[in-house]
Protein backbone atom coordinates (compact mmCIF):
# COMPACT_ATOMS: atom_id res chain seq x y z
CA UNK A 1 0.00 0.00 0.00
CA UNK A 2 2.40 2.38 0.59
CA UNK A 3 4.49 1.63 -2.84
CA UNK A 4 7.73 0.91 -1.21
CA UNK A 5 8.89 -2.67 -1.38
CA UNK A 6 10.10 -5.37 1.38
CA UNK A 7 13.78 -5.07 0.59
CA UNK A 8 13.53 -1.22 1.09
CA UNK A 9 11.30 -1.66 4.39
CA UNK A 10 14.22 -4.26 5.59
CA UNK A 11 16.53 -2.06 4.65
CA UNK A 12 14.87 0.53 6.64
CA UNK A 13 14.68 -1.60 9.34
CA UNK A 14 17.95 -2.47 9.43
CA UNK A 15 19.31 1.10 9.26
CA UNK A 16 17.46 1.37 12.70
CA UNK A 17 19.28 -1.92 14.31
CA UNK A 18 16.18 -4.37 13.98
CA UNK A 19 16.73 -7.07 11.85
CA UNK A 20 13.58 -8.70 10.22
CA UNK A 21 13.06 -11.06 7.27
CA UNK A 22 10.09 -10.57 5.29
CA UNK A 23 7.47 -12.76 7.05
CA UNK A 24 8.11 -10.98 10.27
CA UNK A 25 5.46 -9.37 12.24
CA UNK A 26 6.55 -5.57 13.55
CA UNK A 27 5.14 -3.47 15.88
CA UNK A 28 2.86 -0.50 15.41
CA UNK A 29 5.47 1.94 17.15
CA UNK A 30 8.21 0.00 15.00
CA UNK A 31 6.32 0.15 11.67
CA UNK A 32 5.03 4.13 13.09
CA UNK A 33 9.49 5.21 12.46
CA UNK A 34 10.08 3.06 9.48
CA UNK A 35 6.48 5.24 7.92
CA UNK A 36 7.52 8.21 8.64
CA UNK A 37 11.66 8.21 7.12
CA UNK A 38 9.75 7.20 4.38
CA UNK A 39 7.32 10.03 4.80
CA UNK A 40 4.15 8.06 4.78
CA UNK A 41 1.20 8.42 7.49
CA UNK A 42 -0.14 5.44 8.96
CA UNK A 43 -2.55 4.82 11.19
CA UNK A 44 -3.84 1.66 13.88
CA UNK A 45 -6.64 -0.11 13.00
CA UNK A 46 -9.43 -0.58 15.86
CA UNK A 47 -9.05 -3.95 17.00
CA UNK A 48 -12.38 -5.93 16.46
CA UNK A 49 -14.86 -5.13 19.61
CA UNK A 50 -15.73 -7.82 22.35
CA UNK A 51 -18.97 -9.64 22.21
CA UNK A 52 -18.82 -9.24 26.25
CA UNK A 53 -18.16 -5.50 25.77
CA UNK A 54 -21.39 -5.21 23.59
CA UNK A 55 -23.46 -7.38 25.90
CA UNK A 56 -21.77 -5.66 29.11
CA UNK A 57 -22.80 -2.48 27.18
CA UNK A 58 -19.55 -1.26 28.26
CA UNK A 59 -19.70 1.96 26.97
CA UNK A 60 -16.54 2.69 27.75
CA UNK A 61 -14.65 0.21 26.35
CA UNK A 62 -16.59 0.26 23.11
CA UNK A 63 -15.68 4.24 22.56
CA UNK A 64 -11.86 3.82 23.51
CA UNK A 65 -10.25 5.81 21.26
CA UNK A 66 -6.92 4.76 19.88
CA UNK A 67 -6.17 8.31 18.40
CA UNK A 68 -7.04 10.97 20.42
CA UNK A 69 -6.08 13.78 17.68
CA UNK A 70 -9.27 12.56 16.51
CA UNK A 71 -11.81 13.43 19.38
CA UNK A 72 -13.93 16.29 18.87
CA UNK A 73 -16.49 18.15 21.06
CA UNK A 74 -19.98 16.54 20.84
CA UNK A 75 -22.98 17.62 21.99
CA UNK A 76 -24.24 17.09 25.63
CA UNK A 77 -27.60 14.20 26.12
CA UNK A 78 -29.67 15.66 28.81
CA UNK A 79 -32.54 14.11 30.95
CA UNK A 80 -34.92 16.26 32.73
CA UNK A 81 -36.23 14.34 35.76
CA UNK A 82 -38.45 15.92 39.13
CA UNK A 83 -41.59 15.25 40.77
CA UNK A 84 -44.78 14.81 39.22
CA UNK A 85 -46.98 18.27 37.98
CA UNK A 86 -43.54 20.19 38.58
CA UNK A 87 -43.44 20.81 34.75
CA UNK A 88 -41.07 18.45 33.20
CA UNK A 89 -43.21 17.34 30.17
CA UNK A 90 -43.62 21.67 29.71
CA UNK A 91 -40.19 22.90 30.07
CA UNK A 92 -39.30 20.08 27.39
CA UNK A 93 -42.09 21.56 24.74
CA UNK A 94 -41.03 24.66 25.57
CA UNK A 95 -37.16 24.15 25.04
CA UNK A 96 -38.25 22.63 21.69
CA UNK A 97 -40.17 25.88 20.23
CA UNK A 98 -37.56 27.61 21.02
CA UNK A 99 -35.74 26.29 18.65
CA UNK A 100 -34.99 27.75 15.13
CA UNK A 101 -33.57 24.94 13.35
CA UNK A 102 -36.68 22.74 13.89
CA UNK A 103 -39.36 25.94 12.95
CA UNK A 104 -37.46 26.87 9.98
CA UNK A 105 -37.56 22.99 8.59
CA UNK A 106 -41.52 23.37 9.09
CA UNK A 107 -42.08 22.77 12.92
CA UNK A 108 -43.32 19.47 12.66
CA UNK A 109 -41.25 17.11 15.11
CA UNK A 110 -41.94 13.72 14.92
CA UNK A 111 -42.05 11.98 18.56
CA UNK A 112 -38.82 9.61 18.32
CA UNK A 113 -37.36 9.79 21.97
CA UNK A 114 -35.33 12.39 22.07
CA UNK A 115 -34.52 15.88 20.01
CA UNK A 116 -32.01 18.36 19.92
CA UNK A 117 -31.84 22.39 19.92
CA UNK A 118 -29.70 24.90 18.76
CA UNK A 119 -27.83 27.12 21.26
CA UNK A 120 -25.23 29.68 19.95
CA UNK A 121 -24.41 27.54 17.34
CA UNK A 122 -23.79 24.87 19.56
CA UNK A 123 -26.42 21.54 19.54
CA UNK A 124 -27.88 20.34 22.55
CA UNK A 125 -29.66 16.59 22.47
CA UNK A 126 -32.56 16.52 25.17
CA UNK A 127 -34.52 12.84 25.92
CA UNK A 128 -38.31 13.27 24.99
CA UNK A 129 -39.27 10.74 28.09
CA UNK A 130 -39.43 13.12 31.15
CA UNK A 131 -38.40 10.79 34.31
CA UNK A 132 -35.98 9.28 35.84
CA UNK A 133 -37.36 5.61 35.38
CA UNK A 134 -36.90 5.47 31.73
CA UNK A 135 -33.19 6.40 32.73
CA UNK A 136 -32.61 3.95 35.42
CA UNK A 137 -33.80 0.87 33.23
CA UNK A 138 -31.67 1.97 30.88
CA UNK A 139 -28.87 2.04 33.64
CA UNK A 140 -30.09 -1.23 34.92
CA UNK A 141 -29.09 -2.80 31.01
CA UNK A 142 -26.01 -1.37 31.17
CA UNK A 143 -26.06 1.78 29.06
CA UNK A 144 -25.18 5.24 30.18
CA UNK A 145 -26.52 7.61 27.90
CA UNK A 146 -27.18 10.68 29.47
CA UNK A 147 -24.39 13.54 30.72
CA UNK A 148 -26.66 15.91 32.17
CA UNK A 149 -29.80 15.87 34.27
CA UNK A 150 -31.92 19.12 34.75
CA UNK A 151 -33.62 18.55 37.83
CA UNK A 152 -36.91 20.20 37.88
CA UNK A 153 -38.10 21.98 41.39
CA UNK A 154 -41.52 23.74 41.26
CA UNK A 155 -41.28 27.04 42.84
CA UNK A 156 -44.48 27.31 44.84
CA UNK A 157 -44.15 23.80 45.87
CA UNK A 158 -40.33 23.09 46.64
CA UNK A 159 -39.12 19.77 46.84
CA UNK A 160 -40.80 16.70 46.96
CA UNK A 161 -40.13 12.68 47.69
CA UNK A 162 -39.92 12.47 43.96
CA UNK A 163 -37.68 15.26 43.79
CA UNK A 164 -35.31 13.49 46.16
CA UNK A 165 -35.72 10.33 44.44
CA UNK A 166 -34.58 11.38 41.11
CA UNK A 167 -31.72 13.52 42.68
CA UNK A 168 -30.55 10.14 44.26
CA UNK A 169 -30.64 8.28 40.91
CA UNK A 170 -28.59 11.18 39.04
CA UNK A 171 -26.04 11.07 41.84
CA UNK A 172 -25.84 7.41 41.99
CA UNK A 173 -25.30 7.60 38.28
CA UNK A 174 -22.66 10.36 38.74
CA UNK A 175 -24.16 12.94 36.05
CA UNK A 176 -24.23 16.19 36.81
CA UNK A 177 -27.19 17.47 37.71
CA UNK A 178 -28.24 21.46 36.81
CA UNK A 179 -31.51 22.30 39.01
CA UNK A 180 -34.22 24.09 37.30
CA UNK A 181 -36.56 25.97 39.52
CA UNK A 182 -39.91 26.45 37.61
CA UNK A 183 -42.97 28.23 37.74
CA UNK A 184 -40.99 31.11 38.79
CA UNK A 185 -43.99 33.04 37.33
CA UNK A 186 -46.11 32.22 39.95
CA UNK A 187 -47.02 34.54 42.77
CA UNK A 188 -46.44 32.22 45.20
CA UNK A 189 -42.77 31.01 44.09
CA UNK A 190 -40.28 30.58 46.55
CA UNK A 191 -36.83 29.94 44.80
CA UNK A 192 -34.87 30.51 48.09
CA UNK A 193 -37.04 28.53 49.71
CA UNK A 194 -36.26 25.60 47.04
CA UNK A 195 -32.45 26.64 46.89
CA UNK A 196 -32.22 25.69 50.91
CA UNK A 197 -34.71 22.71 50.72
CA UNK A 198 -32.28 21.00 48.31
CA UNK A 199 -28.98 21.84 50.74
CA UNK A 200 -30.48 19.21 52.57
CA UNK A 201 -29.16 17.06 49.67
CA UNK A 202 -26.28 18.40 49.00
CA UNK A 203 -26.82 20.85 46.07
CA UNK A 204 -26.21 24.11 46.96
CA UNK A 205 -26.24 26.87 44.64
CA UNK A 206 -22.62 28.77 43.29
CA UNK A 207 -24.09 31.67 45.16
CA UNK A 208 -24.25 30.15 48.22
CA UNK A 209 -20.94 28.98 47.71
CA UNK A 210 -21.62 25.43 46.57
CA UNK A 211 -21.09 23.74 43.05
CA UNK A 212 -25.02 23.43 41.97
CA UNK A 213 -25.94 26.03 38.75
CA UNK A 214 -29.45 27.20 39.48
CA UNK A 215 -31.76 28.65 36.93
CA UNK A 216 -34.87 30.06 37.67
CA UNK A 217 -37.46 29.68 34.81
CA UNK A 218 -41.02 29.60 33.87
CA UNK A 219 -41.74 26.56 31.38
CA UNK A 220 -45.23 28.34 30.72
CA UNK A 221 -43.89 32.03 29.57
CA UNK A 222 -40.17 30.74 28.29
CA UNK A 223 -38.14 33.26 31.30
CA UNK A 224 -35.07 31.78 31.78
CA UNK A 225 -34.91 28.91 29.06
CA UNK A 226 -32.18 30.76 26.99
CA UNK A 227 -29.99 31.15 30.54
CA UNK A 228 -30.96 27.31 31.17
CA UNK A 229 -29.71 26.48 27.81
CA UNK A 230 -26.80 28.58 28.30
CA UNK A 231 -25.91 26.66 31.74
CA UNK A 232 -25.51 23.34 30.15
CA UNK A 233 -23.44 24.28 27.56
CA UNK A 234 -21.11 25.79 30.36
CA UNK A 235 -21.83 22.28 32.23
CA UNK A 236 -21.01 20.27 28.79
CA UNK A 237 -18.01 22.17 28.25
CA UNK A 238 -16.54 21.70 31.98
CA UNK A 239 -17.25 17.98 31.33
CA UNK A 240 -15.43 18.13 28.07
CA UNK A 241 -17.20 15.63 26.16
CA UNK A 242 -15.93 14.20 22.92
CA UNK A 243 -16.35 11.93 20.73
CA UNK A 244 -14.29 11.16 17.14
CA UNK A 245 -16.71 11.80 14.39
CA UNK A 246 -15.11 9.88 11.74
CA UNK A 247 -14.67 6.37 12.95
CA UNK A 248 -17.77 4.09 12.50
CA UNK A 249 -20.61 4.66 14.60
CA UNK A 250 -21.34 3.26 17.94
CA UNK A 251 -24.95 4.11 19.58
CA UNK A 252 -27.64 3.18 22.33
CA UNK A 253 -31.09 2.64 21.64
CA UNK A 254 -33.21 4.59 23.96
CA UNK A 255 -36.74 3.54 22.22
CA UNK A 256 -37.93 0.70 19.84
CA UNK A 257 -41.25 -0.84 18.69
CA UNK A 258 -43.06 -2.14 15.38
CA UNK A 259 -44.25 0.56 12.68
CA UNK A 260 -47.14 -0.65 10.84
CA UNK A 261 -44.79 0.86 7.51
CA UNK A 262 -41.41 0.37 8.45
CA UNK A 263 -41.88 -2.74 10.38
CA UNK A 264 -39.19 -3.02 13.54
CA UNK A 265 -37.42 0.65 14.38
CA UNK A 266 -35.12 2.08 16.87
CA UNK A 267 -34.75 5.28 18.25
CA UNK A 268 -30.67 5.45 18.43
CA UNK A 269 -28.51 8.22 19.75
CA UNK A 270 -25.04 7.84 18.56
CA UNK A 271 -22.27 7.49 20.97
CA UNK A 272 -19.42 7.92 18.52
CA UNK A 273 -18.59 7.94 14.98
CA UNK A 274 -20.86 8.79 12.14
CA UNK A 275 -24.32 6.45 11.18
CA UNK A 276 -24.71 5.74 7.83
CA UNK A 277 -27.57 4.33 5.75
CA UNK A 278 -26.54 0.99 4.75
CA UNK A 279 -24.30 0.73 7.15
CA UNK A 280 -23.89 -3.18 8.96
CA UNK A 281 -24.54 -3.14 12.34
CA UNK A 282 -24.91 -5.28 15.38
CA UNK A 283 -27.38 -4.39 18.49
CA UNK A 284 -28.02 -6.33 21.20
CA UNK A 285 -27.89 -9.89 19.88
CA UNK A 286 -29.21 -8.60 16.43
CA UNK A 287 -27.74 -7.75 13.64
CA UNK A 288 -29.16 -5.69 10.41
CA UNK A 289 -28.34 -2.91 7.78
CA UNK A 290 -29.42 0.89 7.68
CA UNK A 291 -32.12 0.74 5.56
CA UNK A 292 -34.30 4.08 6.78
CA UNK A 293 -32.88 7.00 9.12
CA UNK A 294 -34.66 9.73 9.88
CA UNK A 295 -33.83 12.73 12.43
CA UNK A 296 -35.93 14.02 15.14
CA UNK A 297 -38.06 16.11 12.38
CA UNK A 298 -38.89 13.39 10.41
CA UNK A 299 -37.02 14.10 7.78
CA UNK A 300 -34.68 11.48 6.05
CA UNK A 301 -30.88 11.53 6.50
CA UNK A 302 -27.96 9.67 5.31
CA UNK A 303 -25.65 10.19 8.03
CA UNK A 304 -25.79 10.64 11.80
CA UNK A 305 -22.86 12.27 14.15
CA UNK A 306 -21.88 12.21 17.37
CA UNK A 307 -25.22 12.93 20.19
CA UNK A 308 -27.35 12.92 17.25
CA UNK A 309 -30.41 10.87 17.63
CA UNK A 310 -32.16 9.07 14.93
CA UNK A 311 -34.84 6.62 14.14
CA UNK A 312 -33.20 3.75 12.06
CA UNK A 313 -35.30 0.77 10.07
CA UNK A 314 -33.63 -2.64 8.94
CA UNK A 315 -33.47 -4.73 12.12
CA UNK A 316 -35.25 -8.00 11.86
CA UNK A 317 -37.18 -7.59 15.49
CA UNK A 318 -36.70 -5.07 18.02
CA UNK A 319 -33.80 -4.59 20.03
CA UNK A 320 -34.33 -3.62 23.85
CA UNK A 321 -33.95 0.04 24.70
CA UNK A 322 -30.59 0.28 26.33
CA UNK A 323 -29.23 -2.29 23.60
CA UNK A 324 -25.95 -0.85 22.10
CA UNK A 325 -25.38 -0.47 18.64
CA UNK A 326 -21.89 -0.92 16.91
CA UNK A 327 -21.49 -0.64 13.24
CA UNK A 328 -19.59 -2.95 11.81
CA UNK A 329 -17.57 -4.24 8.47
CA UNK A 330 -19.86 -6.53 7.13
CA UNK A 331 -22.95 -8.83 7.48
CA UNK A 332 -20.39 -11.66 8.00
CA UNK A 333 -19.28 -10.29 11.29
CA UNK A 334 -22.41 -8.71 12.02
CA UNK A 335 -23.90 -11.79 12.23
CA UNK A 336 -21.02 -13.53 14.05
CA UNK A 337 -20.86 -11.14 16.96
CA UNK A 338 -24.98 -11.19 17.36
CA UNK A 339 -24.24 -14.76 17.42
CA UNK A 340 -22.00 -14.35 20.41
CA UNK A 341 -23.77 -11.89 21.77
CA UNK A 342 -26.71 -14.24 22.10
CA UNK A 343 -24.36 -16.68 23.63
CA UNK A 344 -23.52 -14.74 27.04
CA UNK A 345 -27.02 -13.55 27.24
CA UNK A 346 -27.85 -16.63 27.09
CA UNK A 347 -25.66 -17.98 29.96
CA UNK A 348 -26.02 -14.86 31.65
CA UNK A 349 -29.95 -15.41 32.05
CA UNK A 350 -28.90 -18.84 34.29
CA UNK A 351 -26.43 -16.83 36.21
CA UNK A 352 -28.18 -15.10 39.45
CA UNK A 353 -27.38 -11.88 41.25
CA UNK A 354 -29.32 -10.84 44.23
CA UNK A 355 -28.06 -11.35 48.15
CA UNK A 356 -26.47 -14.43 47.48
CA UNK A 357 -23.88 -13.09 45.04
CA UNK A 358 -23.21 -9.97 47.04
CA UNK A 359 -22.73 -11.55 50.01
CA UNK A 360 -20.05 -14.15 48.13
CA UNK A 361 -18.43 -10.85 46.20
CA UNK A 362 -17.85 -9.40 49.70
CA UNK A 363 -16.70 -12.47 51.61
CA UNK A 364 -14.01 -12.53 48.64
CA UNK A 365 -13.36 -8.93 48.98
CA UNK A 366 -14.57 -7.82 45.65
CA UNK A 367 -17.36 -5.51 47.28
CA UNK A 368 -16.36 -2.87 49.78
CA UNK A 369 -19.78 -1.38 49.69
CA UNK A 370 -23.04 -2.73 50.38
CA UNK A 371 -25.71 -0.45 48.07
CA UNK A 372 -29.03 -0.24 50.16
CA UNK A 373 -32.43 1.00 48.79
CA UNK A 374 -34.38 1.56 52.08
CA UNK A 375 -38.27 1.90 51.98
CA UNK A 376 -40.51 2.25 55.41
CA UNK A 377 -43.87 3.08 55.92
CA UNK A 378 -43.32 6.28 58.28
CA UNK A 379 -40.78 9.02 58.04
CA UNK A 380 -40.04 8.22 61.94
CA UNK A 381 -39.43 5.02 61.08
CA UNK A 382 -36.86 5.83 57.86
CA UNK A 383 -34.97 8.07 60.00
CA UNK A 384 -34.89 5.90 63.28
CA UNK A 385 -33.42 2.94 60.63
CA UNK A 386 -31.12 5.88 58.60
CA UNK A 387 -29.41 6.91 62.25
CA UNK A 388 -29.15 3.03 62.93
CA UNK A 389 -27.75 1.91 59.68
CA UNK A 390 -25.15 5.15 60.17
CA UNK A 391 -23.90 3.80 63.30
CA UNK A 392 -22.97 -0.14 61.60
CA UNK A 393 -19.45 -0.26 61.83
CA UNK A 394 -17.48 -2.96 59.32
CA UNK A 395 -13.83 -2.42 59.29
CA UNK A 396 -13.76 -3.86 55.29
CA UNK A 397 -17.56 -3.09 54.05
CA UNK A 398 -19.52 0.21 54.24
CA UNK A 399 -23.10 0.73 53.70
CA UNK A 400 -24.20 3.28 51.14
CA UNK A 401 -28.12 4.64 51.30
CA UNK A 402 -28.54 5.03 47.68
CA UNK A 403 -31.97 5.23 47.38
CA UNK A 404 -34.58 6.54 50.52
CA UNK A 405 -37.94 7.29 50.82
CA UNK A 406 -41.86 6.47 52.45
CA UNK A 407 -43.85 4.40 50.78
CA UNK A 408 -44.29 1.05 48.96
CA UNK A 409 -41.74 -0.39 47.36
CA UNK A 410 -42.07 0.29 43.94
CA UNK A 411 -40.77 -0.80 40.47
CA UNK A 412 -38.12 2.22 40.50
CA UNK A 413 -36.79 0.88 43.68
CA UNK A 414 -35.98 -2.23 42.31
CA UNK A 415 -34.48 -1.14 39.42
CA UNK A 416 -32.18 1.16 41.38
CA UNK A 417 -30.85 -1.82 42.89
CA UNK A 418 -30.49 -3.44 39.52
CA UNK A 419 -28.47 -0.52 37.95
CA UNK A 420 -26.51 -0.40 40.79
CA UNK A 421 -25.88 -3.88 41.90
CA UNK A 422 -27.63 -3.27 45.28
CA UNK A 423 -30.70 -4.60 47.39
CA UNK A 424 -33.96 -3.61 48.41
CA UNK A 425 -34.50 -3.58 52.50
CA UNK A 426 -37.91 -2.29 53.37
CA UNK A 427 -39.56 -1.97 56.49
CA UNK A 428 -43.60 -2.31 57.34
CA UNK A 429 -43.45 -1.62 53.32
CA UNK A 430 -45.96 -3.04 50.65
CA UNK A 431 -44.45 -4.80 47.69
CA UNK A 432 -47.26 -5.18 44.68
CA UNK A 433 -47.33 -8.50 42.86
CA UNK A 434 -46.16 -6.29 39.83
CA UNK A 435 -43.18 -5.04 41.55
CA UNK A 436 -42.63 -8.94 42.99
CA UNK A 437 -42.68 -9.89 39.43
CA UNK A 438 -40.29 -7.14 38.17
CA UNK A 439 -37.67 -7.92 41.04
CA UNK A 440 -37.95 -12.05 39.98
CA UNK A 441 -36.97 -10.68 36.48
CA UNK A 442 -34.36 -8.50 37.69
CA UNK A 443 -33.14 -11.22 39.77
CA UNK A 444 -33.09 -8.81 43.07
CA UNK A 445 -34.27 -9.44 46.14
CA UNK A 446 -36.65 -7.35 48.28
CA UNK A 447 -36.34 -8.08 51.72
CA UNK A 448 -39.10 -7.03 54.14
CA UNK A 449 -38.68 -6.18 57.75
CA UNK A 450 -41.21 -5.86 60.62
CA UNK A 451 -38.81 -5.67 63.51
CA UNK A 452 -36.18 -2.88 63.07
CA UNK A 453 -33.79 -5.16 64.93
CA UNK A 454 -34.02 -8.11 62.53
CA UNK A 455 -33.25 -5.16 59.78
CA UNK A 456 -30.35 -4.35 61.07
CA UNK A 457 -29.14 -7.22 62.41
CA UNK A 458 -29.41 -8.54 58.54
CA UNK A 459 -27.02 -5.38 57.19
CA UNK A 460 -24.37 -6.65 59.64
CA UNK A 461 -24.66 -10.19 58.66
CA UNK A 462 -24.30 -9.84 55.24
CA UNK A 463 -21.45 -7.10 55.84
CA UNK A 464 -19.91 -9.89 57.48
CA UNK A 465 -20.31 -12.72 55.00
CA UNK A 466 -22.34 -14.30 58.00
CA UNK A 467 -25.39 -14.65 56.29
CA UNK A 468 -25.44 -17.77 54.71
CA UNK A 469 -28.00 -17.74 51.73
CA UNK A 470 -30.26 -20.60 52.29
CA UNK A 471 -30.19 -22.99 48.68
CA UNK A 472 -34.31 -23.35 47.92
CA UNK A 473 -35.78 -25.04 45.00
CA UNK A 474 -38.47 -23.38 43.66
CA UNK A 475 -40.67 -25.54 41.55
CA UNK A 476 -42.70 -23.35 38.66
CA UNK A 477 -44.71 -26.35 36.90
CA UNK A 478 -45.00 -29.13 34.72
CA UNK A 479 -45.40 -29.83 31.26
CA UNK A 480 -46.50 -33.19 29.49
CA UNK A 481 -44.41 -34.14 26.53
CA UNK A 482 -47.03 -34.87 23.48
CA UNK A 483 -44.18 -35.07 20.58
CA UNK A 484 -40.14 -34.87 19.98
CA UNK A 485 -38.90 -33.68 16.81
CA UNK A 486 -35.48 -33.54 15.50
CA UNK A 487 -33.95 -30.19 13.29
CA UNK A 488 -31.59 -30.57 10.94
CA UNK A 489 -28.75 -29.67 13.16
CA UNK A 490 -29.46 -32.57 15.32
CA UNK A 491 -31.59 -30.19 17.88
CA UNK A 492 -33.46 -32.18 20.06
CA UNK A 493 -37.46 -30.09 19.85
CA UNK A 494 -40.16 -31.40 21.53
CA UNK A 495 -44.05 -30.26 21.65
CA UNK A 496 -45.45 -30.56 25.42
CA UNK A 497 -48.71 -28.80 26.90
CA UNK A 498 -48.22 -27.67 30.46
CA UNK A 499 -50.04 -29.32 32.97
CA UNK A 500 -49.61 -27.58 35.93
CA UNK A 501 -48.62 -23.64 36.88
CA UNK A 502 -46.86 -22.46 34.06
CA UNK A 503 -42.86 -23.25 32.64
CA UNK A 504 -39.99 -20.64 32.11
CA UNK A 505 -37.17 -20.31 29.76
CA UNK A 506 -33.88 -21.15 30.79
CA UNK A 507 -34.82 -22.98 33.27
CA UNK A 508 -34.03 -26.57 34.62
CA UNK A 509 -36.41 -29.43 34.32
CA UNK A 510 -36.72 -32.73 36.04
CA UNK A 511 -37.96 -35.74 33.91
CA UNK A 512 -40.78 -37.87 35.15
CA UNK A 513 -41.69 -41.16 33.92
CA UNK A 514 -44.78 -42.36 36.07
CA UNK A 515 -43.46 -41.10 39.52
CA UNK A 516 -39.70 -42.24 38.90
CA UNK A 517 -37.45 -39.36 38.02
CA UNK A 518 -35.57 -40.89 34.96
CA UNK A 519 -33.07 -37.62 34.54
CA UNK A 520 -32.88 -33.90 33.99
CA UNK A 521 -32.16 -31.24 31.40
CA UNK A 522 -32.34 -28.00 30.66
CA UNK A 523 -34.72 -26.07 28.62
CA UNK A 524 -32.46 -24.06 26.44
CA UNK A 525 -35.11 -22.10 24.27
CA UNK A 526 -39.20 -21.59 24.86
CA UNK A 527 -41.87 -20.98 22.00
CA UNK A 528 -45.52 -20.65 22.23
CA UNK A 529 -46.88 -20.29 18.66
CA UNK A 530 -44.07 -19.87 16.74
CA UNK A 531 -42.70 -17.07 18.64
CA UNK A 532 -40.03 -17.15 21.16
CA UNK A 533 -41.37 -17.10 24.85
CA UNK A 534 -40.39 -16.28 28.37
CA UNK A 535 -43.28 -18.48 30.14
CA UNK A 536 -46.03 -20.53 29.01
CA UNK A 537 -48.92 -21.35 31.12
CA UNK A 538 -51.28 -23.65 31.97
CA UNK A 539 -53.38 -25.32 29.30
CA UNK A 540 -51.09 -23.83 26.51
CA UNK A 541 -49.12 -25.75 24.19
CA UNK A 542 -45.19 -24.79 23.10
CA UNK A 543 -42.32 -25.79 21.91
CA UNK A 544 -39.06 -26.58 24.07
CA UNK A 545 -35.07 -27.12 22.53
CA UNK A 546 -34.36 -29.50 24.91
CA UNK A 547 -30.68 -30.94 26.36
CA UNK A 548 -30.10 -33.25 28.89
CA UNK A 549 -31.28 -37.09 29.80
CA UNK A 550 -31.88 -38.88 26.80
CA UNK A 551 -34.19 -40.90 25.63
CA UNK A 552 -37.59 -39.00 25.84
CA UNK A 553 -40.57 -40.78 25.75
CA UNK A 554 -44.32 -39.47 24.47
CA UNK A 555 -46.17 -38.75 28.19
CA UNK A 556 -43.47 -37.98 30.00
CA UNK A 557 -43.91 -35.19 31.99
CA UNK A 558 -41.04 -32.07 32.10
CA UNK A 559 -40.77 -30.37 35.67
CA UNK A 560 -39.14 -26.97 35.38
CA UNK A 561 -37.65 -25.63 38.32
CA UNK A 562 -35.17 -23.00 39.69
CA UNK A 563 -32.81 -23.44 42.53
CA UNK A 564 -32.53 -19.38 44.41
CA UNK A 565 -30.63 -18.25 46.86
CA UNK A 566 -32.88 -16.87 49.58
CA UNK A 567 -32.13 -15.18 52.60
CA UNK A 568 -34.35 -16.14 55.24
CA UNK A 569 -36.77 -12.82 56.03
CA UNK A 570 -40.60 -12.05 56.26
P1 LIG B 1 -44.77 16.98 34.63
O1 LIG B 1 -45.68 16.02 35.31
O2 LIG B 1 -43.57 17.29 35.46
O3 LIG B 1 -44.41 16.60 33.23
O4 LIG B 1 -45.57 18.38 34.58
P2 LIG B 1 -46.28 19.11 33.36
O5 LIG B 1 -45.29 19.60 32.39
O6 LIG B 1 -47.36 18.23 32.85
O7 LIG B 1 -46.88 20.37 34.10
C1 LIG B 1 -47.84 20.26 35.13
C2 LIG B 1 -48.72 21.48 35.16
O8 LIG B 1 -47.97 22.62 35.50
C3 LIG B 1 -49.36 21.79 33.81
O9 LIG B 1 -50.67 22.19 34.02
C4 LIG B 1 -48.50 22.91 33.27
O10 LIG B 1 -49.21 23.74 32.39
C5 LIG B 1 -48.11 23.64 34.53
N1 LIG B 1 -46.84 24.35 34.39
C6 LIG B 1 -45.67 23.83 33.95
N2 LIG B 1 -44.69 24.75 33.96
C7 LIG B 1 -45.26 25.90 34.42
C8 LIG B 1 -44.75 27.22 34.67
O11 LIG B 1 -43.59 27.55 34.47
N3 LIG B 1 -45.63 28.13 35.18
C9 LIG B 1 -46.93 27.81 35.43
N4 LIG B 1 -47.71 28.76 35.92
N5 LIG B 1 -47.43 26.58 35.20
C10 LIG B 1 -46.61 25.64 34.71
Amino acid sequence: KTGFGAAKVIGELMKNGILANINQQIDYETAQIIADDFGVKIRKKRGELSAEDVFTGNLEALLKEDDPAMLQPRPPIVVVMGHVDHGKTKLLDCIRETDVVSREAGGITQHIGAYQVEKNGKKITFLDTPGHEAFTAMRARGARVTDIAVLVVAADEGVKPQTVEALQHAQEAKVPIIVAINKIDKEDAQPDRVKGELGEYGLVPEEWGGKTIMAAVSALTGQGIPHLLEMILLTAEMENLRANPTREAVGTVIEANLSPNLGPIATVIVNTGTLHVTDNFVVGSLFGRVKVMKDYTGKTTASAGPSMPVLIAGMPITPQSGDILHVVNNEHIARQQALNVMTLREADLLKKRGVGEIISQISSGQLKQLKLVLKADTKGSLEALKQSIAQIKNENVGVKIILSGVGNITESDVMMAAASGGIVMGFHSVVSPQVKKIAERENIEVLNYTIIYNLLDDIKKILTGLLEPEIVENILGRAELKKIFLTEKKELIIGCKVVKWYIENKTKVRIFRGDQIVGEGLITSLKSFDKQAHEVSEGNECGIRYEGFLPLQEGDILESYKIEKRIRTL
